[in-house]
């Protein structure tokens, strides 16, 4: 085919592709069968292969990118994230609409549109203006923070009902960016399927979990076979005001026909609160016949600029509210009560529970925190207790039905020994948890292994609670660090352990062994070092220059910079495990205190950690494995030049002046563009200007290159 003739059409077929998924996502139609689409789609994967130039990125065909290495990058959002304050009760309504009133001076009629709460995953589409009005997906943040998110672009993509590019018309303001935010979710269909498909260890306990699980995969292919979908609600503010959006309605309707991303139908305009109390009911009776999963109503000042008079809190915009379903409660019996030992030899008391069905997971165990909430509640073995989730997720015992007690049933006493080595417990003065004070125990081992291979540590699929036990009692593994040395021989001796499963693991266990390094410091299991401590350690503390360096070539595929940033290869820096323990044991306690966000109970626990010989030996081990910390460029830079003013003259032989300048910076320095007596060093190059005649008068160290890199510890 003619290289025009295959343009006109590509241009066709990716129209019409996308006609046919709107149709069958969106509008739930299907004008043609699965297989007419499947054939368009290959047609198009054959005209793009024999003309390559002809492919754009919003060509349905490129929805699936590369595997990203490592790790989410972390991305500052457009505009910051509000949350939703949360409601339960209509009279907390009827008291935001008398604050509303009072907030804007006057009683006056106002409306509500009224949507679904979809229990999802927030995610952020970000769409950016390119030639002819055309708008192109440019990538999809996680809320994070509400700063910064985890940029998600790779498997949001993916979900065939997110349009990767859309046209505006007639549009006096066109702005740059349109940033769309909205739910991505996993139906209830879509859940049961892939759970039938998990092992029981890894099956997801409900949708929410199973959208966020598949959005956060680092392989687009996994996201892609899930099946996401996404509702859409937002529009960041700028956008709407330059579109001359007026109201909510008016915002929801622009979202579903002219950026045609998807949007839920069961909105509604109401006039008063008293009406979303109806439909709140209404919708608690349906709630378990709908396709996805809710948690409320969203309630919305209809009136833009009443929500503009109205303005934010700190966190939450005034004119919002989530209006949530109550907690769901049922009734347990309590058939035990068990201490289970946590890592960190931390003694819980958790109910093993009759099992019962809440809020859309079986129940059989709540904790119960510690002694005093045992005494509190007065339940004992045999009680009858009602149970709910707090925040819909971990159950918890809510009261005992006293009336329903047994005669038998006896006051629980708190045992004085560990479960697992029989230890006596200790209680420290002021504190609510009992310990187990052996470093050996052997409870706290099993839950120690299991954390180090858990999700957000070195990430071993494959590795569940029952297998752990397994190679516990076979002897395999004595730590947590005899994981890196397994065998595939070694797993061939367990039950259920058969060739595929036993190559994922393997495999699984040897990708697992380059890990970048604040996943490492949480792997560990120390006390008080949870996923945030452990990542200001990893970028705060001045971590030796690499000893050994990872070359890689990573491929940003779609993550490639908003602004056009060519793909580049990195080179990333990893420190051996030994010499992590090396760095931490130089470090005093005052030393560490004083980073910002760590403080002494922190730095006491890791000096602690450290001083114990085993775990030096546990690194060890570790490290003779083949496990290295990765340590990347970027924001994660050792911040070994804070407080150290640099200027810059000369052309350098390497580098360039950007170069310089990023490095500096990324390495906690700051780059000044005269010489002054509070400059720390002039970078100077060949062909130098007066700077560094200036800096010698005022007495400034001058540097080269050379000098610099010592500096940075290459
Ligand atoms: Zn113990």
């Amino acid at each position: 085919m003619q290289k025009k003739q295959a343009q006109e059409r590509i241009a066709k077929l990716k129209q019409e592709i996308w006609r046919l998924n709107r149709a069958y996502f969106i509008e739930d139609k299907s004008p043609v069968s699965e297989d007419v689409r499947d054939a368009l789609k290959q047609e198009l994967i054959a005209l793009e292969k024999e003309h390559p130039d002809l492919t754009t990125p919003d060509s349905p065909t490129q929805r699936v990118g590369a595997p990203l290495d490592g790790r989410l990058p972390k991305v500052r959002h457009l505009t910051p994230k509000e949350s939703l304050q949360d409601c339960f009760l209509l009279s907390e309504l009827e008291d935001w609409v008398e604050q509303m009133e009072r907030a804007l001076g006057e009683k006056k009629a106002m409306e509500y549109l009224c949507e679904l709460k979809i229990d999802g995953l927030n995610i952020s589409l970000l769409y950016r203006k390119q030639k002819e009005d055309t708008y192109r997906f440019m990538r999809a943040l996680t809320r994070g923070n509400g700063i910064e998110g985890e940029d998600v672009t790779h498997t949001v993509r993916t979900i065939e009902s997110v349009p990767l590019s859309f046209v505006l018309t007639k549009r006096k303001h066109a702005p740059e960016f349109l940033e769309i935010s909205g739910e991505v979710y996993l139906p209830k269909a879509a859940l049961n399927k892939l759970n039938a498909k998990l092992s029981k260890e890894e099956q997801f306990a409900n949708p929410r979990n199973a959208a966020a699980g598949s959005v956060r995969q680092l392989d687009p292919k996994i996201a892609a076979s899930r099946e996401l979908q996404m509702f859409c609600y937002g529009l960041n503010r700028e956008a709407a005001d330059a579109l001359e959006i007026a109201t909510q309605e008016e915002l929801m309707l622009f979202l579903r026909d002219t950026a045609g991303v998807p949007v839920n139908r069961e909105m509604r305009l109401i006039k008063d609160v008293k009406e979303a109390q109806v439909r709140l009911e209404s919708f608690r009776k349906k709630r378990d016949a709908l396709p996805y999963d809710i948690d409320g109503l969203v309630l919305k000042v209809n009136d833009r600029k009443t929500q503009r008079d109205l303005g934010s809190t700190a966190k939450a915009p005034r004119w919002a509210r989530a209006y949530k379903f109550p907690a769901e409660q049922k009734t347990a019996q309590v058939l035990d009560i068990r201490l289970q030992v946590g890592r960190t030899g931390a003694i819980t008391p958790v109910a093993i529970l009759s099992p019962t069905q809440l809020a859309g997971t079986t129940v059989t165990r709540a904790t119960l925190h510690n002694a005093d909430e045992i005494e509190r509640l007065d339940v004992r073995i045999g009680d009858t207790v009602i149970l709910q989730k707090a925040g819909d997720i971990i159950p918890e015992v809510v009261e005992v039905m006293e009336n329903l007690r047994p005669k038998s049933a006896k006051p629980f006493r708190f045992p004085a020994r560990c479960p697992a080595c029989s230890t006596e417990l200790v209680r420290p003065e002021g504190e609510a948890v009992h310990r187990c004070p052996n470093r050996s125990c052997a409870g706290a081992r099993q839950e120690r292994i299991e954390h180090l291979v858990s999700r957000y540590a070195f990430n071993i699929e494959g590795l569940g609670k029952e297998t752990i036990e397994e190679l516990i009692a076979q002897g395999l593994i004595v730590d947590a660090a005899d994981i890196f040395a397994l065998s595939p021989e070694d797993f061939a001796t367990l039950p259920l352990f058969k060739e595929k499963k036993i190559e994922n693991v393997t495999e699984a266990i040897e990708n697992a062994k380059h890990v970048p390094l604040e996943r490492f410091l949480f792997a560990l299991g120390i006390r008080h070092v949870g996923r945030e401590t452990a990542e200001i350690l990893a970028r705060r503390i001045a971590w030796p220059s690499a000893k050994r360096m990872v070359k890689r070539a990573i491929s940003h595929g779609p993550q490639s910079s908003l602004f056009g940033e060519e793909e580049r290869s990195l080179t990333l820096h990893a420190i051996a495990p030994s010499a992590i323990a090396e760095t931490l044991v130089k470090l005093s306690q005052e030393e560490l205190s004083a980073i910002d966000g760590i403080g002494p109970v922190v730095a006491e626990s890791l000096m602690t950690w450290m001083e114990e010989k085993s775990h030096h030996a546990l690194l060890q081990k570790m490290e003779d494995a083949g496990v290295l910390a990765t340590l990347p460029e970027g924001s994660h830079a050792p911040q070994t030049l804070t407080g150290k003013t640099f200027v810059l003259t000369g052309t350098l032989p390497t580098l360039s002046r950007e170069e310089a300048k990023a490095l500096i910076k990324d390495h906690g320095g700051r780059v000044s563009s005269s010489v002054s007596k509070q400059t720390d060093y002039v970078l100077c190059g060949t062909d130098p200007g007066s700077k560094a005649q200036k800096a010698e008068e005022l007495g400034v160290p001058v540097i080269e290159e050379e000098g610099f890199l010592r500096l940075l510890g290459r």
